[in-house]
């Protein structure tokens, strides 16, 4: 093979859209929660390539069946189903409240799925609504569904939709946790309430539960559908398959994505027959959604996620984690609180602290750990959810190295 000519950080400054700044270290290869950069840098993984890599990297389990796929067949187009995906389809309908399932690549495009089914659904059933334009998608400062027009639109942050317009109509957004907001805004004009039961993106910021079972409702009681964007909540994060298992609330839509498929691009839309009948031959699609190789992979990670051995087992870790930082925290005092679910954690600054996140996962690069920030003030963690507990403690104490020179460093100023 002919030798190439080397790739470095540089390299993205030069040929790669502007649309991330990245880290300066590049990941070359995985294993479990652990990660080697080009120069064999050793890194601990807690941010499970944004809450995808439930199994970690390179789960053997995983690498087996997508070898196997892959040397028989990849795609052949909606014009065929294929035996992967009626099985993952089977299996997530079986393990949830949904009867039918819909599938494709990313958590955006299964919003968007789900925003459209909602709207082709009001449409559908207006007659019986007197005639009402029943278009109105309710949706809550702070969250975050995706990056197409509609689903930023929805999303409840101005900075991504600034400089895009002209927007997609008729969104309302309220304060996420405010039940009162949503009572008083709520009619027989929404189609769809869509709230994910833990802000991820918004700051790790879970839904109280009798906001989520008001929801619904007041849902029920105005005819609008509940979707439950469980894109980073969903596939055992929490403790649970999905967060609403948890908080005893069912959706009549749910959206999934991130570590259905590990990190191989697979989204999902789950919700009932009847709400199902709304997406006709025709009306909807996605050339690649559920192919032979993305419905394989999630097929299997559903299988080894939907075990007690791998839910109890991030009750567990989730009780070492807080354990850990609520230690670092008694010695270094950085930050307000800890908030989350299962290995979904936020680490909220205190006011002294605040806008540095970012530093704080920059600083931890250099230690040999890997972080992400939820907004300017929350250090967010979602490791893998099978990590070894040694390196939850081995993370921790690099974790604590950063925090010490962040606190150290604040004291000086
Ligand atoms: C990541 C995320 C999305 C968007 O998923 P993509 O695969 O990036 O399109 C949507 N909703 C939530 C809650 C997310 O965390």
């Amino acid at each position: 093979m002919m030798e190439q000519a080397a790739v470095t950080r540089q390299t993205f400054d030069d040929v790669m859209v502007p649309n991330y700044s990245p880290a300066t270290m590049i990941p070359i290869r995985g294993l479990g929660s652990r990660v080697w950069d080009q120069i064999g840098n050793e890194y601990i993984d807690f941010t499970g390539g944004i809450a995808v890599n439930g199994l970690g990297h390179a789960h053997p389990e995983l690498v087996r069946v997508i070898q196997a796929q892959s040397e028989k067949i990849w795609h052949v187009g909606n014009g065929y189903t294929n035996e992967p995906v009626l099985r993952l389809a089977r299996g997530l309908t079986q393990a949830t409240f949904a009867e039918k399932a819909f599938f494709c690549n990313s958590g955006l495009e299964a919003n968007e799925a789900a925003l459209k089914l909602a709207r082709r659904y009001a449409t559908d059933h207006a007659i019986a609504r007197n005639g009402v334009q029943k278009s109105e998608i309710i949706a809550f400062y702070n969250s975050f569904h995706g990056r197409s027009l509609f689903t930023v639109s929805v999303g409840g942050q101005a900075k991504y939709t600034e400089g895009f317009g002209p927007l997609p109509q008729d969104i309302k957004h309220l304060h996420y946790n405010n039940l009162a907001a949503v009572a008083a805004s709520i009619s027989e004009k929404t189609c769809a309430v869509i709230v994910e039961p833990v802000q991820g993106e918004g700051g790790v910021m879970p839904a109280d539960p009798l906001f989520l079972k008001g929801l619904r409702q007041l849902c029920d009681k105005s005819g609008a559908l509940l979707i439950f964007d469980e894109v980073q909540t969903g596939m055992g994060r929490t403790g649970f398959l999905y967060a609403y298992m948890h908080y005893g609330v069912v959706p009549d839509i749910l959206t999934t994505a991130k570590a259905l498929g590990n990190g191989f691009p697979i989204g999902g839309l789950l919700t009932t027959s009847k709400i199902a009948a709304s997406f006709s031959p025709g009306t909807h699609g996605c050339t690649y959604g559920g192919n032979f190789l993305a419905a394989t992979v999630a097929g299997r990670v559903l299988e080894l996620i939907n075990t007690k051995d791998i839910l109890d087992g991030v009750k567990a870790r989730h009780e070492r984690f807080i354990t850990g930082l609520e230690a670092i925290n008694a010695r270094h005092g950085v930050f307000a609180k800890f908030r989350g679910m299962g290995l979904l954690l936020g680490a909220v600054l205190n006011p002294a602290f605040s806008g540095k996140a970012k530093d704080i996962v920059d600083a931890a690069q250099n230690v040999g750990l890997m972080l992400l920030v939820a907004g300017p003030d929350v250090i967010r963690f979602a490791p893998p959810l099978n990590i070894p507990e040694v390196d939850i403690d081995e993370g921790l104490a690099l974790f604590e190295r950063v925090v010490n020179t962040v606190s150290l460093s604040n004291k000086v100023c």
